[in-house]
């Protein structure tokens, strides 16, 4: 039975795109680049618990950095370190694709390695002016093996 489940949600993965699975960005815990990384910031950080967190300039839906929670080992919160200096010193690459990327794709580029994670943008073209791309949310690999395996992984 639980074989048959992955088979057909491997066939499904072609089907599926990242809008489907994606945690929109309404839901993604993230912070403001001008964030300082004081007791209260670093504490509710270690309560999420998510591994990277998206970084944000002016408005949610400009993502500017990501945050990997590993980046705060050498941070102690007492030196108040502002969260601009921890992203300007790891300058992790972000990975954006968009919402019609097939899980499929998906897979793929997360086999590459570089980034487990990605924002997925749409592109606006409503309106007068000329089209822009649109934060929607993000997508990470674990998204696309529950699709695979047809059901939730409970987070440890
Ligand atoms: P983590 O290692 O942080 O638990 P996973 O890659 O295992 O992240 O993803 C677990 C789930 O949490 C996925 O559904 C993913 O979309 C979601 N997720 C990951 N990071 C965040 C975040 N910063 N805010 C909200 N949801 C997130």
């Amino acid at each position: 039975k639980e074989e048959v489940n992955i088979i057909s949600g491997a066939l499904e993965l072609r089907k599926k795109c990242v809008k489907d699975v994606m945690t929109p960005l309404g839901d993604c815990f993230m912070l403001d680049e001008e964030a300082i990384l004081d007791f209260n910031t670093v504490t509710d950080i270690m309560h999420k618990g998510f591994t990277r967190i998206p970084v944000f300039s002016g408005t949610r839906d400009n993502i500017i950095a990501i945050l990997f929670v590993k980046d705060l080992a050498f941070v102690d919160p007492d030196d108040c370190t502002p969260l601009k200096t921890v992203i300007k010193f790891y300058q992790h690459p972000i990975n954006f694709v968009f919402e019609d990327t097939t899980l499929d794709l998906m897979l793929q580029e997360f086999k590459k390695g570089q980034s487990h994670m990605a924002i997925v943008n749409q592109v606006n073209s409503e309106g007068e002016g000329d089209p822009f791309y649109e934060v929607l949310g993000l997508v990470t690999l674990e998204d696309v093996i529950e699709e695979i395996i047809q059901s939730e992984i409970v987070d440890e």
